[in-house]
């Protein structure tokens, strides 16, 4: 099998090799929090309300931007905004020059091997939806990024 991943960039991927990457952990998909006095970044259990909570897939994928003007499209972002990906997602991983782990669907060839390794955000998101008020998310921290 072509190990793309191993010999070519992010920039020099297809967009099919790119798209291929994202493991469908739904973890991009959690609303952060951003301390403005030392950068820092914590992760709630709070899902954008786009996304699917029991398969961990954005509902409409073609219009999120449209739809959550706060969604990164990561495909034409710069690298620096990585920051805001979780450190188990392959875009982040390799753009820090490390190997994909081997609950990744590439190299276990089993797309339910994230959700074994427990890496979906299934089993704690809640919807953005479900929440009385979006504005007190700091109720919902759930640990601080690394
Ligand atoms: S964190 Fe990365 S791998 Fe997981 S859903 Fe988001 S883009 Fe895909
Ligand atoms: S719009 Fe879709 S891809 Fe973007 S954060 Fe929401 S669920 Fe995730």
């Amino acid at each position: 099998m072509n190990r793309f991943w191993e010999t070519k960039t992010l920039a020099e991927m297809s967009r099919a090799e790119w798209e291929s990457l994202c493991d469908g952990c739904g973890r991009c998909c959690l609303h952060k929090l951003e301390d403005e006095d030392t950068g820092d970044i914590y992760i709630t259990s709070v899902a954008c309300k786009l996304l699917d909570l029991k398969t961990c897939r954005c509902t409409n994928y073609t219009e999120r931007t449209r739809l959550v003007p706060d969604c990164l499209e990561l495909y034409s972002v710069g690298f620096e905004q990585y920051q805001w990906l979780p450190k188990t997602c392959a875009y982040r991983l390799l753009n820090d020059g490390k190997k994909l782990p081997t609950w990744h669907p590439l190299i276990s060839k089993r797309e339910n091997s994230v959700k074994k390794a427990g890496i979906t955000v299934n089993r704690y998101a809640i919807s953005e939806t479900t929440v009385k008020d979006v504005n007190d998310l700091e109720d919902y921290v759930l640990e601080l990024q690394s």
